[in-house]
């Protein structure tokens, strides 16, 4: 490709909206078009990143045994009614009518239609397994688009259905996927950590969570630092230990804690540390309220009690229902003389001598035991893993990482084929649920997250596999003939060899050339410029470590292939 009559609009300065790196160099390189929020063009430029990641997705789906398809965007209602989810899945679902006023939406997953096709075709056990895939365009009306193609409305997923006949079976697809997404993920070249993740409260299911590792990822990923255990904070075990302390205990004492917001300020106020402040928070399960105790310096895990009391929805009470509950406002809530469910985070139950809310304005209570002032429902794993926790497996410390989710496998069971009908008949002829899991993939995710982890001040660094270009041959000066000779030779040669080259043939200052060209960050940059012309020799550069070296001209498009290959290879 000549970059003379290429598409490759760049910006010199971030745009005002974009607040992650991946986003400012996406728009900046030309990669990216906001059409709506959440709703991008993909350019020339950045679509040609987008196809390595499905080429690479696709040829491991296939190897894994995995077989396309391609399903409409546009899904009838009719289909979500029967899976009930057309009255579950809320705002993010993308409802419209036809000119016949029945109802449509956009598909955000396609569980639905994929189980629709499996069931009119599937009749007996001989038809099984099988495991559908796509690679489509999704919609989901996402609260907060943002961060680009991070967290868009509109965005390319992969995702791929197993169906079986019996629990082993339905292991094995999973277990397929999960090593074709360790493949996928390294033959992208990123770093990145498989991690546990939480299943909600469906029976004998289970869920990874594929995480590219970044600084600036949205997730907290928990890893164990002497195991492999690796889980989403959500999910991330703390294990119940510690022993009951001794101190006598105190009578309770009422203490006036006015303007008292946060832990620190009754903290200060009751002259205790945080460890020895109980926070009572009022959460609404399935719209009955429920008290749960966490440790003043611990955060409330919600998908943790969510799961324990098996709630579809789960929610932080509002200042009414708390009133309502506790007799007092927001900030006072505590367990003494509540008549909803108590539940305890493990680490309560060693605590003497507690602070807590006094269920009235600006009064907090010190002193307070369990068992002789108030009584818990029950003790559970309520909380946040943080780092130095012990590692459930092997004892070892919990260390935290940050990543951004870019694929989700998810064993489903029974669920959807429950609901839709989807059977088989086993060998006796007997009808049975055919067993199901679920595995997506975020294009325009991983190639955004691709750019989080791999950057620099100047711009992009693009990891072999998902450059758009391999490499990049800066012609210094076009109106020089010999430097254009020897820059056009070193094309074509490149491009006989099969090499993806952009050459910048641009009649521009050297200096632009090699501001875009790290900015644009293909991972071979050649300079061919009159003076090591002259030697016969050509300037390369290395984008990911800066490294220069000099080439000779006659073997420079072989020297660069191979480069590239054994980039490729990982080597
Ligand atoms: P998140 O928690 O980030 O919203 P999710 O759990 O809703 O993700 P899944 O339903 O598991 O995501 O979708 C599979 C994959 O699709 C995700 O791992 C992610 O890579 C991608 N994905 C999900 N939502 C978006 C989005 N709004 N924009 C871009 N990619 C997305
Ligand atoms: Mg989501």
């Amino acid at each position: 490709m000549r970059y003379s009559q290429y598409f490759l609009p760049t910006l010199k300065e971030n745009p005002a909206d974009a607040e992650v790196v991946s986003h400012q160099l996406m728009m900046r390189a030309g990669m990216i078009r906001k059409v709506a929020a959440g709703v991008y063009s993909y350019l020339p430029f950045g679509l040609r990143s987008i196809r390595k990641v499905e080429q690479i997705v696709r040829e491991e789906m296939n190897r894994a045994g995995a077989i396309e398809l391609l399903m409409p965007m546009a899904n009838p209602a009719e289909l979500w009614q029967e899976s009930g989810r057309w009255d579950y899945y809320g705002k993010e679902l993308l409802r419209f009518k036809d000119r016949h006023q029945r109802d449509f939406c956009m598909g955000p997953t396609h569980e639905e239609v994929v189980t629709d096709v499996v069931r009119s075709f599937v009749k007996s056990y001989r038809q099984l397994p099988v495991n559908l895939y796509q690679i489509q365009t999704k919609f989901r009306d996402e609260v907060r688009p943002r961060f680009g193609l991070m967290r868009g409305r509109e965005f390319i997923m992969k995702d791929a259905y197993s169906f079986d006949t019996n629990d082993e079976g339905a292991n094995e697809s999973y277990e397929k996927m999960r090593q074709a997404y360790c493949h996928i993920f390294e033959r992208c070249g990123l770093k990145y950590r498989m991690v546990e993740a939480d299943s909600g409260a469906i029976g004998g299911s289970f869920s990874h969570e594929f995480m590219v590792l970044a600084a600036t990822g949205e997730d907290v990923v928990i890893s164990c630092e002497s195991c492999e255990y690796s889980a989403n904070i959500e999910k991330a075990v703390v294990v119940d230990q510690g022993e009951v302390s001794q101190e006598p205990m105190r009578e309770v004492e009422r203490v006036v804690t006015e303007g008292a917001h946060t832990v620190a300020d009754v903290s200060l106020m009751l002259n205790l540390d945080p460890q020895q402040i109980v926070k009572t928070m009022l959460v609404m399960a399935d719209d009955q309220p429920v008290a749960v105790l966490i440790r003043g310096d611990h955060e409330l895990n919600e998908a943790k009690i969510k799961n324990l009391l098996g709630a579809s929805v789960l929610e932080l009470a509002n200042p009414e229902q708390i009133a309502e509950a506790t007799g007092g406002p927001v900030g006072f809530s505590g367990p003494l003389g509540l008549k909803v469910p108590i539940y305890a985070d493990n680490a309560v139950k060693y605590l003497r001598n507690i602070g807590v809310g006094g269920n009235e304005k600006d009064i907090h209570l010190e002193g307070v035991n369990l068992e002789r002032d108030f009584q818990v429902t029950q003790f559970a794993d309520l909380r946040n893993a943080m780092e130095g926790d012990r590692c459930p497996h092997c004892g070892g410390q919990y260390s935290n990482t940050r990543g951004i989710e870019v694929g989700h496998i998810f064993k489903l069971g029974t669920k959807y084929s429950e609901a839709m009908k989807a059977t088989f008949l086993d060998a006796d002829g007997k009808a049975n649920d055919i067993i199901m899991g679920c595995y997506g993939i975020g294009i325009g995710r991983t190639v955004a997250a691709s750019i989080e982890q791999n950057h620099d001040d100047d711009g992009m660094i693009w990891p072999m596999p998902l450059a758009p270009f391999q490499v990049l041959v800066n012609m210094l000066n076009p109106k020089d003939d010999a430097v254009r000779e020897a820059a056009e030779n070193l094309y074509r040669a490149l491009l006989d060899a099969g090499v993806e080259v952009l050459l910048d043939d641009r009649d521009e200052r050297p200096g632009a050339k090699f501001k875009d060209a790290d900015l644009i960050g293909i991972p071979l940059n050649v300079t061919v410029g009159a003076r090591g012309l002259k030697e016969g020799q050509l300037e390369v550069k290395d984008r990911a470590t800066g490294e220069k070296s000099m080439l000779p001209l006659e073997s420079a498009a072989t020297m660069l292939q191979e480069r590239v290959t054994s980039a490729l290879a990982g080597v």
